[in-house]
């Protein structure tokens, strides 16, 4: 099984604008309001692309060798 790396809504959360700027290219205002209202939801993870059957509270299944690239 490999697991992804997921990004922590806690975590994010936590980091200054000029970073959540250069990983989203959003403004980092709005991206705050939606991370604290994920977090509100019960949600931990940010899903990682390409990651299939992401969950927002336990993060990746794991997935087996062969739907790996
Ligand atoms: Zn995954």
């Amino acid at each position: 099984m490999k697991y992804c790396l997921h990004m922590r809504i806690d975590g994010l959360l936590w980091s200054d604008d000029t970073a959540l700027r250069l990983l989203f290219e959003r403004d980092p205002r709005e991206l705050r309001i939606e991370l604290a209202e994920k977090k509100a939801a019960g949600e931990v993870f940010i899903p990682s692309a390409g990651c299939e059957g992401f969950n927002p509270v336990t993060g990746c299944p794991g997935h087996s060798h062969h739907n790996t690239k």
